[in-house]
């Protein structure tokens, strides 16, 4: 399939064309027009043209759209699902759920679309204010751009494009060049369900180039960026006083207390360290065990870990494909050699072919190695001992990072004590941290970036307030 840029409502050649590989064996499943500065310009110029239909767009009919755009999506689902999987390699299994939660997000940001609002001020609150009544509104910012990266390709991109319409706003959106297909194949969608023109535009292209242009362009309003904190930082230097919402990386914590229910806690470990090889901002990456039970602990997660099933992401049976590039696959075994030439101990996987890797884990580690220090985004995980909750909380705390963390135990005192003490925007109780269900407000503290997503939370950001006051 040969897939156009998306600009003013009109699907269009761009600058170059880019082969979009699978991942796991390099095979070419599609082409992509990809766009330079000017065409952003372009791109921003005609969501100007869109958001001033937008906005007199009534909520009722905005929300039409999304759901529109929703139903869709899941008459479509499979097909979705082998884009998903084909250009970002998640296997096929994942990339299902990755289509279900997205037409979640299209659901929430309808229901949003309908139920935001401002609020009345009580002005004879005091004395200088009595005599007039007032009311705050709550108005679209405009031209939003959005970038986003390749591991969800659809929902992450719903995540911004969902809210902003909602909102009447209109959305220029950068696609990250490995998986730029399922945005173009959205674009499809909302203009089949009738977007107004230049509401919504793609232009796929270099990141360096385009986004940075997107994030300077003086008729932007807001920057909505998820990708890694590197990035993320350049984007906050370089916006102004535009706003900017940043969901950046992290290198997510579990304690696993003496009394956690290990049939529990390990399964939900495996899946949440290896699901997309770990390529997810909230992947299990640090797992801080009562040093009663690390030996079972380990020798569970290592049985588990080996268990998976790895292989092409379009069978179904795979629940392990490969990262995105095989330079990433050789990062991560970089790391797994420094942990254990600095005494960490590998107990499985770790083989490379490629882009594939066994998933690993690796115990003992002392916290200046990578594998703890920084984002592994990769099929790693390292797995520590600590003797009382309060170590445990310091070692999850000893981060540059803080996106979710969690606690696996019975005992609610020490839960809530854990769920108030750890640096993290969200904290998760007999969970992984690797769970997000999209109506929740979702974001980190810390390198892990600044903003809140989930519709809900995300139009807050993407809406202004405007007072209204008159002497009655
Ligand atoms: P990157 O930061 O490399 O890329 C993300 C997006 O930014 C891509 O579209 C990329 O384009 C673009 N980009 C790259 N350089 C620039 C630049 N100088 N200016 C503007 N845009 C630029 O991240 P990855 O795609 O590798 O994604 C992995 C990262 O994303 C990890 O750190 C992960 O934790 C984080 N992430 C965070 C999530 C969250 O919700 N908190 C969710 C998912 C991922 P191009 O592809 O062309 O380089």
């Amino acid at each position: 399939m040969d897939y156009r840029l998306f600009i003013g409502g009109t699907f269009r050649s761009g600058t170059a064309v880019r082969e979009i590989r699978t991942p796991y064996d390099g095979a070419v499943f599609a082409t992509v027009h990809t766009g330079d500065a000017a065409m952003i310009d372009e791109a921003v110029k005609a969501a100007q043209r869109g958001f001033r239909e937008m906005r007199s767009l009534t909520r009722a009919r905005r929300a039409e759209i999304l759901l529109d755009v929703r139903r869709r999506l899941l008459e479509n689902a499979d097909w979705f699902a082998r884009i998903i999987a084909s250009e970002c390699g998640k296997p096929l299994k994942e990339a299902r759920l990755e289509v279900t939660r997205g037409a979640g997000t299209l659901l929430f940001s309808a229901t949003e679309a309908l139920a935001f609002a401002g609020e009345e001020v009580p002005m004879d609150a005091s004395a200088h204010g009595a005599g007039r009544m007032a009311m705050v509104i709550r108005e679209p910012i405009g031209v939003i751009g959005a970038i986003t990266p390749f591991n969800f390709p659809l929902n992450l991109s719903l995540h911004k494009i969902g809210p902003a319409l909602a909102a009447g706003n209109a959305v220029v959106h950068k696609p990250a060049s490995a998986t730029p297909v399922s945005a173009l194949e959205l674009a499809r969608l909302f203009a089949e369900a009738g977007l107004p023109d230049g509401a919504l535009n793609v232009v796929p292209g270099p990141g360096a180039e385009l986004g940075e242009a997107l994030a300077r362009h003086p008729s932007l309003a807001m920057v909505t960026f998820t990708g890694s904190p590197e990035v993320g930082t350049r984007l906050r230097e370089i916006a102004g006083l535009k706003r900017v919402t940043l969901e950046l990386g992290s290198n997510s914590a579990v304690i696993v207390e003496a009394d956690a229910d290990l049939d529990l806690a390990v399964p939900l470990c495996v899946s949440g360290a290896y699901a997309h090889s770990g390529q997810v901002c909230i992947s299990v990456q640090r797992i801080f065990v009562q040093e009663r039970l690390f030996g079972s602990f380990v020798d569970r997660m290592a049985a588990g870990a080996e268990k998976l099933r790895r292989g092409h992401p379009l069978e179904e049976a795979t629940d392990v494909s490969s990262l995105i590039t095989e330079g990433e696959a050789e990062r991560v075994s970089e790391w797994i050699e420094e942990a254990v030439a600095v005494g960490g101990r590998l107990v499985a996987g770790g083989e490379r072919q490629g882009s594939q890797m066994a998933p690993a884990l690796v115990t003992d580690l002392p916290s200046t190695a990578k594998l703890l220090a920084k984002e592994a985004f990769g099929p790693v995980a390292g797995v520590n001992p600590f003797g009382d909750l309060a170590e445990a909380i310091g070692m999850v705390n000893d981060s540059a990072y803080g996106l979710q963390a969690s606690i696996f135990t019975k005992d609610l005192q020490k839960a809530f004590r854990a769920a108030r003490e750890v640096e993290v925007g969200g904290f998760l109780i007999n969970d992984v941290p690797q769970f997000r269900a999209d109506q929740m407000p979702y974001g980190g503290v810390k390198l892990s970036g600044t903003g809140r997503e989930g519709p809900h939370y995300a139009i807050e950001e993407m809406t202004e307030r405007k007072l209204i006051v008159w002497r009655i």
